[in-house]
């Protein structure tokens, strides 16, 4: 059995890595000379346990985020190895309550309760080798206003932490590189597919036009091309969709500050990770530069221009400089900026408290004519669950 895979970030590579073990020769397309360098590079890592999606009232997105977490450490591992142990972790996260939060502190709070029993209810975890998870628990404002501002209404030590990217994206190019049943097919542009050849048309970064199959099965995990692709097969969500592209900061070991992990919500705020010797900095409303509803989003930049990137720079830190006491050090010279394309379904903002970005429920394989699945990765914590679906559906075990 012969399977295309389209795109290679932590989806289409788990998918392919799945795939290999089952015994399946798989070519991995993507249009960059390397795997792993879009969105699952370019991310903040953080392995969901559903808090952000308090707004989400069924709980719908809540429990994909457990079932995707509960299984990403073991799948990893599985695949790159033992190495994965070495990624460095992020400690826990606190949940920074923002004063002008579109859910009420109490609505918070009891959507974290609620999110607490369906940890609490899931068993066997190895959770980043984490094998129980504490509750969110409130701490007494003597524990953090020394470290964070007026604008703040209170504050959750949570057990949920992030992964570093890069380094993870590392491993997962290793393993690419190792699997003698994977071929890597680097710099082509997945154009089209042919429904009766069962065939991929590519356009190489020479604008030559190549012809690749037939395959038995063709999985599209190109994300910010994703839709571009399943449009040639006639296949469009059912729902108004939209493309953001979301930049953040990146301090290497000289950050000023020994900065907690934090999520600040719940709206257009931020997040500071701290993973081993690097640090990730967000604040939306200057982070967040592109928003399409088009098939496929323009090229938006990455890096962005100099001049781009100075006014993000200085907008990150003043916006978390609101909340986080101490964010006003990090000098922008010593910040890299990055950023990367978000999927999801909606078609208005953050702040809206209606808004369908704050669920994410609907993700995950869809699969059209027995041989043809694309895969809507959804969140990064998701990838390692949908990978496992997807080959449950070309060969089950
Ligand atoms: C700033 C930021 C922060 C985020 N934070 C989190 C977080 O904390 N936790 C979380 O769970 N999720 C987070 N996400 C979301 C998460 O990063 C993505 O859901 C995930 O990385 C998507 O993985 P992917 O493999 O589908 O996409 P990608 O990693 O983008 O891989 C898709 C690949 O397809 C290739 N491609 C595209 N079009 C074509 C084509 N036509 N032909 C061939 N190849 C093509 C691309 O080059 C790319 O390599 C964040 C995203 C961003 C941008």
């Amino acid at each position: 059995m012969k399977t295309a895979v389209i795109g290679a970030g932590i989806q289409g590579t788990s998918i392919a890595l799945e795939l290999a073990s089952r015994g399946i020769e798989v070519d991995l397309f993507d249009l960059e000379d390397q795997p792993l360098n879009g969105s699952s590079r370019h991310t903040e890592g953080k392995i969901h346990l559903g808090y952000v999606y308090a707004n989400d009232p069924c709980m719908a997105t809540a429990d994909l985020m457990i079932s995707g977490a509960k299984v990403f450490t073991p799948l990893l591992r599985r695949w790159v190895g033992p190495d994965f142990d070495q990624v460095p972790v992020s400690e826990h996260f606190e949940y920074v309550i923002h004063k002008d939060s579109i859910l009420s502190a109490e609505a918070l709070n009891a959507a974290y309760r609620e999110i607490d029993r369906r940890i609490q209810g899931t068993d066997n975890w190895n959770y980043l080798g984490q094998r129980t998870l504490q509750q969110a628990v409130t701490l007494p404002e003597r524990e953090w206003k020394n470290r964070y501002g007026s604008t703040v209404a209170a504050v959750y030590r949570t057990d949920e932490r992030a992964v570093d990217p890069h380094a993870l994206a590392d491993l997962l190019v290793k393993a690419i590189a190792n699997e003698p049943r994977i071929r890597f097919l680097a710099g082509a542009k997945v154009n089209s597919i042919d429904r009766d050849e069962r065939s991929l048309r590519t356009l190489d970064q020479h604008g030559s036009k190549l012809i690749y199959g037939p395959y038995d099965h063709v999985v599209n995990c190109a994300w910010a091309g994703r839709l571009a692709i399943d449009s040639t097969l006639g296949i469009k969500p059912t729902e108004p969709w939209n493309f953001r592209m979301k930049y953040f900061l990146r301090l290497g070991a000289s950050a000023p500050v020994a900065f907690q992990s934090a999520t600040i919500v719940l709206g257009p705020f931020g997040d500071v990770v701290r993973y081993g010797e690097s640090t990730y900095l967000s604040w939306y409303p200057a982070g967040r530069r592109g928003w399409t509803s088009d098939i496929e989003p323009p090229q938006w930049p990455q890096p962005p221009s100099e001049e781009i990137a100075s006014q993000i720079q200085e907008g990150i830190i003043a916006g978390l400089s609101t909340v986080i006491l101490g964010a006003n050090k990090v000098k922008p010279s010593n910040c890299e900026v990055a950023g990367g394309v978000i999927y999801a379904l909606g078609s208005t903002e953050v702040d809206d408290p209606e808004s369908t970005l704050h669920k994410r429920s609907s993700t995950g394989p869809i699969t059209m004519d027995g041989w043809y699945h694309s895969v809507d990765t959804g969140k990064y914590t998701t990838a390692p669950l949908f990978a496992l679906q997807t080959a449950d559906r070309i060969s089950p075990l």
